[in-house]
């Protein structure tokens, strides 16, 4: 058995893993154009926050990608693997001035071990006058260290990597029995995927190590400590193709969050990222039997389309992923 994932951001990579696990004897190679910090994934704060609007194909899935997803991040968490994977806990405020509805989140109300409705004293912790808060206590995984510890547990189970852009699904190195297709906004050409926009965020990462809680503000503002720095933000351009950084955008969160947190004035800018989030209204994650012109057919499950949420969700989507594969070899797959 001979299986190829096509991506080694986030998805890709974990998709692999759960590939080794399932079919321990199987053969994995990943193909990929980028790697590590060329990848979006790499761009991510990496907080285990799903967006409200986050969808696969039902409700019913897409809550079990969320506690799947959980359990497995908070398993590496609790295990001494921890500080080499970039797994640790982080718990915050979700605040806002106008919406109730926005410092609520029906996916991880009842996942995550606290969530709870902020009191009138924790409003006031931060400048903004905020009106409704809730504190939570969750997960973040740092894309900057989990995706070398991901590459490396890959190749110690005996996987194979490839650096190659591919043009169309036939142009990967060989016959795999299944791909995995997991490309981000690469899906769009390949799959010519119209459900698939951009959604360009640009994000600094600064020294602040006095910071030790995650806020989030109205107007897509947050501040995420990870494990070296902390993840100011953000926003959120539609259709946007732009991967340059914009000293306009960088002026509007610096504002935003110094406005939230003044201490954040004396915090060195280490690096300002930018990257374009892979936007699906429903996350594909799915069969499809391919076929080319010459005859010749590719079995493809796809698992792309995570929005802002992929590190969130990704070891969920790819625990399903790896079960349609099985389902697919063993004939009980819907194609
Ligand atoms: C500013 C910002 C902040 C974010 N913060 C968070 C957060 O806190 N929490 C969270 O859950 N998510 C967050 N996200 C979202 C998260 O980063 C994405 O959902 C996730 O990285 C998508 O992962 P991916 O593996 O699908 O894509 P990518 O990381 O883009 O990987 C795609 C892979 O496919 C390969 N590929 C594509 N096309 C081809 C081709 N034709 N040939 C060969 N290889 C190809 C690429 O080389 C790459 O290896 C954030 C995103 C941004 C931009």
């Amino acid at each position: 058995m001979h299986f190829g994932v096509l991506g080694s951001g986030i998805i890709g990579l974990t998709t692999a893993l759960e590939l080794q696990q399932q079919f321990p004897t199987a053969h994995v190679s990943i193909i990929a154009d980028r790697f590590n910090e060329d990848t979006v994934s790499y761009v991510a704060a990496g907080i285990f926050r799903p967006g409200t609007s986050f969808m696969g194909p039902t409700q019913e899935i897409t809550q079990q990608w969320m506690t799947d997803a959980f359990n497995y991040w908070d398993d590496i968490r609790r295990s001494k693997e921890a500080p080499l994977a970039g797994v640790c806990q982080l718990s915050g405020y979700i605040y806002s001035r106008t919406t109730p509805s926005i410092v609520r989140n029906h996916f991880i109300e009842k996942l995550l071990p606290v969530y709870r409705r902020a009191t009138e004293e924790e409003l006031q912790l931060c400048h903004g006058g905020w009106k409704y808060g809730s504190f939570f206590t969750t997960c973040l995984t740092e894309s900057r260290l989990f995706l070398p510890y991901a590459t490396k547990k890959f190749l110690d189970n005996g996987g194979k990597v490839v650096r190659q852009h591919v043009q169309s699904f036939f142009d990967v190195p060989q016959n795999f029995n299944v791909l995995l297709n997991c490309t981000g906004m690469g899906a769009k050409d390949l799959c010519g995927d119209q459900h698939l926009v951009p959604i360009r965020g640009q994000v600094l990462k600064v020294r602040a190590p006095w910071i030790k809680t995650a806020f989030y503000g109205d107007l897509d503002t947050y501040v995420l400590p990870g494990f070296e720095t902390v993840t100011l933000g953000g926003c959120r351009q539609y259709d946007s193709y732009n991967t340059e950084w914009c000293k306009y955008d960088s002026m509007a969160i610096k504002e935003r969050c110094y406005n939230l947190l003044p201490s954040l004035k004396n915090a060195e800018i280490v690096r300002e990222c930018v990257g374009l989030r892979p936007h699906r209204s429903v996350v594909r994650v799915e069969p499809e039997l391919v076929s080319n012109d010459q005859g010749r057919h590719l079995k493809i499950v796809h698992n792309y389309g995570h929005g802002g949420y992929g590190v969130t969700t990704a070891p969920g989507t790819a625990k399903y992923a790896v079960k349609i594969v099985r389902d697919m070899l063993a004939g009980n797959s819907k194609l």
